[in-house]
C-alpha cells in the first residue's frame, strides 16, 4: 500500500541554530499531536543535514532527506556531494529534478537519470519531480510535458528501481507563487500520472506509488489537495519553515 507522505523542502534558507530550533519545534509538536500513518521528511540544506538528524533521531515520523546530490560517484567534482556521502549521514530520501535546478541549473532528463541511478545504488529515495510551466498549460501541452518527463527519467529504471520512487507534481506556476492548482487539476494530472506509471510498470506498481502534490500547498488548502484519491501527501516549500503550519499540513488527511 503507498505511503502517505509530508517533504519539507526547506531550499537554501536557515542557519545552523535555526534549523535545529525549527527540527526541534517539529519533534515536540508531533509528539502531541502525531499525524497518523504519514511519514514526514525534512530536507535541509547539505551543512544541516547532520545536525537535523540528530535532533530527529528516534522519532520514529520523521526521516532526512536531501534537497540534490551529484551525477558522479566520487572524485574531481569541486563543490559536489555524492549520493553515498548523503547516505553516509543519515539521509534516506533526495529530491531530484526540482523546477529549479532544471530552469537554474539547467539539469536536462539525462543529467537526472544520472542521478536518479546514483541514488537509487545507494540504497536511497528518490522524490521526483515533475511539472509544467503556465505558458505549457496554457497552450494544453501540460499532459504532454509531463509524460515526457516521467518517461525521459523514469522509465529508465527498472521495475525493482521504480518501486522506490516518490513523484512530486509541482506545476511550476504554483510554485512559491501563492498560486495553487485547485484540487480538481491536481487530481486530473495525479491520475493521469498514474495511468502513465500504469502502462509502463503496470498497475500495481503504479497503484503503490505515492504521489505528493506540490506548489503553495500550505495549511489552509491542503486538507483539500490530500482528499483526493490521487493525492499522496505533498511537497511543501515555503510552508515547511513554520514548525505550526508543517504539522497542520500533515494533520490534514481525513
Ligand atoms: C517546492 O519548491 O518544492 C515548493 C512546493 O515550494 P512552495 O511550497 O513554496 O510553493
Amino acid at each position: 500500500m503507498r505511503k502517505k507522505i509530508v517533504a519539507g523542502n526547506w531550499k537554501m534558507n536557515l542557519t545552523l541554530e535555526e534549523a535545529i530550533t525549527l527540527s526541534k519545534e517539529l519533534i515536540q509538536a508531533e509528539m502531541a499531536a502525531s499525524p497518523k500513518h504519514v511519514q514526514l521528511i525534512l530536507c535541509p540544506p547539505f551543512p544541516f543535514l547532520s545536525g537535523v538528524l540528530s535532533t530527529i533521531d528516534g522519532s520514529k515520523g520523521f526521516a532526512l532527506g536531501a534537497q540534490n546530490c551529484a551525477t558522479e560517484a566520487s572524485g574531481a567534482f569541486t563543490g559536489e556531494v555524492a549520493a553515498k556521502m548523503l547516505k553516509s549521514v543519515g539521509a534516506s530520501y533526495v529530491i531530484l529534478g526540482h523546477s529549479e535546478r532544471r530552469a537554474m541549473y539547467h539539469e536536462s532528463d539525462e543529467v537526472i537519470v544520472k542521478k536518479l541511478n546514483q541514488v537509487l545504488s545507494n540504497g536511497l529515495q528518490p522524490i521526483f519531480c515533475c511539472g509544467e510551466t503556465l505558458a505549457e498549460r496554457e497552450s494544453n501541452k501540460h499532459f504532454e510535458i509531463i509524460k515526457n518527463q516521467l518517461s525521459n527519467a523514469l522509465f529508465q529504471l527498472n521495475q525493482t528501481e521504480f518501486e522506490k520512487v516518490i513523484i512530486a507534481y509541482e506545476p511550476v506556476w504554483a510554485i512559491g507563487t501563492g498560486v495553487t492548482a485547485s484540487a480538481a487539476q491536481a487530481q486530473e494530472m495525479h491520475q493521469f500520472i498514474r495511468s502513465v506509471l500504469a502502462e509502463k510498470f503496470g498497475t500495481a506498481a503504479a497503484e503503490n506509488c505515492s504521489l505528493l502534490y506540490g506548489g503553495s500547498c500550505n495549511a489552509a488548502n491542503a486538507k483539500e489537495l490530500f482528499s483526493n484519491a490521487d493525492v499522496d501527501g505533498g511537497l511543501i516549500g515555503g510552508a515547511s519553515l513554520k514548525a505550526k503550519d508543517f504539522l497542520t499540513i500533515a494533520n490534514s488527511f481525513s
